[in-house]
């Protein structure tokens, strides 16, 4: 006997993308991001100068940490732009 349920849907189910298991820089296993380091943490900037998201940048909470004090200390240092 057929049971009652929801009506019946065409509904093509997308492939799940895989999120990567570790963040660039564990794979890389860096202990610190190095302030100086501009083509690194430029990539986990916008054209603006703003500081990607963890789930944007694919970075794992420690290592967001680390990119987001060595970009603070470059924009100190005047390596990265505050605003563009
Ligand atoms: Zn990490």
């Amino acid at each position: 006997m057929k049971k009652p349920g929801k009506p019946f849907k065409s509904k093509k189910k997308t492939p799940v993308v895989r999120e990567q298991t570790q963040c660039r820089f564990c794979r890389e296993k860096r202990s610190y991001i190095d302030y100086k380091d501009i083509d690194t943490l430029q990539k986990l900037l916008t054209n603006r100068g703003k500081i990607f998201s963890r789930k944007r940048s694919g970075n794992c909470a420690h290592c967001q940490r680390m990119a987001q004090t060595a970009i603070k200390q470059a924009r100190f240092m005047s390596l990265l732009p505050f605003t563009a």
